[in-house]
């Protein structure tokens, strides 16, 4: 079959304007299959993520925390001019679980709760698009990506289970498609095996989509940005970025391993298994291509900058004076493991190691106390890692201004460092 799927992220489907431009995309691509993936609207998934903090504390107000988030969705179906008995029971229906959930004593861990509440923001989005996709004439189906995406049961970096979710592909993704144009389902959420949701980690719709065009055999893949395309650098962050056409694979998963945070890094590797091309592209200009992603790119890059804001640098060394070896590092990655403390640099002298990890306070503190007995750890907080892929040295040099520099690696094509800023003391007027 002929398919081709797109994922529309948070950004694209913000506002009734946004849902709207998505159906006007969809229907420019009538005389196609395609499976649609989408994430929640703009910043729903923090908004839940309140909630669930709110319950999970008993602050109190969960409830109307929750109120709100149903509001913003209403005031969107509204916006859209879909806003009947019908979607209005629809979109009801799909909260009451979590209305069950926050009206009850928490009895259990922080990590389920969690998925269970933050997923009802795929669910609303994908119905939000689904009705007005009905309105607007398309032969589209709505798909609950749960009875499709089996993982295993760790809450909110759930591990997809292929086979299970490949059987479900084939036998109901399949048959849907041969009846209908269009399938909008849900980003980021799946299905234990025990049958509730789990989520497969931040930001992890595009990575959902990666799964669908796996399991399908997409023809391509498109994901539709608020960017033109993958650029030099992130254009929040710096000025005079361009874009880049055409990327490998390979460029694409080391630029997203060092933090770009355009795409999820697990989005690629099933796409280059099956060598599916992959388009990044500007949803409020569907006719670019935007930036193509192959096998086989016989190109000279420009240099491509990555920063990793809001590090902390963990400087681990053994309290007797002995080496770190082997022992030491499988015993300190062990805890690293299960504290879920992503390592994104690290370095080892004779009698220590120092790895960089994203500034989450609680999980550090938890983990520098449970090798507290044997180690002796400090670190420093408020870091940027900075990477330059296809560096030049006038970049480099740029990217020092105003930056102490920690530790800095230069490995084939590519720089990175540690960076804090300077201290600037001002002098006193007397
Ligand atoms: P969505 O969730 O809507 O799919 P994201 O916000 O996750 O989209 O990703 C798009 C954002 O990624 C852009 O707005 C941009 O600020 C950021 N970004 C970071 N690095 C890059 C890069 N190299 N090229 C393009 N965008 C980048
Ligand atoms: N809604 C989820 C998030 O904001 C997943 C995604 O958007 O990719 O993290
Ligand atoms: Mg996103």
């Amino acid at each position: 079959m002929d398919l081709k799927v797109f994922k529309f992220g948070g950004a694209s489907v913000k506002n009734n304007e946004g849902v709207s431009n998505v159906v006007k995309i969809l229907e420019s691509h009538k005389e196609e299959k395609i499976l649609t993936v989408v994430s929640a609207t703009g910043k729903t998934t923090n908004a839940l993520e309140e909630v669930v903090k709110s319950y999970f504390n008993q602050k109190g107000d969960a409830d109307q925390l929750l109120q709100s988030i149903k509001d913003e969705h209403i005031k969107i179906m509204d916006g859209l001019g879909i806003l009947n008995e019908e979607s209005f029971a629809d979109l009801s229906d799909t909260f009451v679980e979590i209305d069950w959930m926050i009206e009850d004593e928490v009895q259990d861990e922080f990590n389920y709760i969690y998925d269970q509440i933050v997923s009802v923001g795929e669910l609303v989005s994908s119905k939000i698009l689904y009705h007005k996709a009905v309105k607007e004439g398309l032969n589209v189906a709505w798909l609950d990506v749960r009875d499709i995406i089996i993982t295993d049961n760790t809450y909110r970096e759930a591990k997809v289970i292929w086979a299970d979710t490949q059987a479900r592909m084939d036998s109901k993704v399949i048959e849907l498609l041969k009846i209908y144009d269009v399938v909008i389902t849900q980003g980021f959420i799946g299905c234990s095996t025990e049958n509730f949701n789990t989520t497969l980690g931040r930001e992890g719709s595009d990575y959902s989509a990666g799964i669908f065009s796996y399991c399908l055999d997409a023809q391509s893949l498109s994901i539709w940005k608020d960017v033109p395309g993958i650029l030099t650098a992130d254009p929040r962050l710096f000025e005079n970025v361009t874009k880049i056409d055409r990327l490998s694979y390979r460029e694409a998963i080391e630029m997203t391993y060092f933090g770009a945070k355009v795409i999820h890094p697990k989005t690629i590797k099933p796409l280059q298994n099956k060598n599916i091309p992959l388009y990044v592209r500007p949803y409020n200009d569907p006719e670019s291509m935007g930036t193509l992603i192959t096998s086989d790119v016989d190109t000279v890059y420009p240099p491509v900058i990555v920063i990793e804001a809001n590090q902390s640098l963990i400087h681990i060394s053994t309290n007797d004076f002995s080496f770190v070896a082997e022992e030491h590092l499988s015993e300190i990655f062990a805890k690293l493991n299960h504290y879920r403390l992503k390592v994104n640099m690290m370095r080892n002298t004779a009698i220590s190691f120092s790895v960089a990890v994203q500034n989450d306070q609680k999980k550090i503190a938890m983990f520098i106390k449970d090798l507290s007995d044997k180690y002796t750890i400090v670190k420093d907080d408020d870091l940027e890692l900075i990477t330059v892929r296809h560096y030049d040295d006038a970049t480099v040099d740029r990217m020092k201004v105003g930056k102490i520099v920690l530790f800095e690696e230069t490995i084939r094509q590519t720089v990175r460092m540690a960076v804090k800023d300077v201290p600037v003391v001002i002098r006193k007027e007397v």
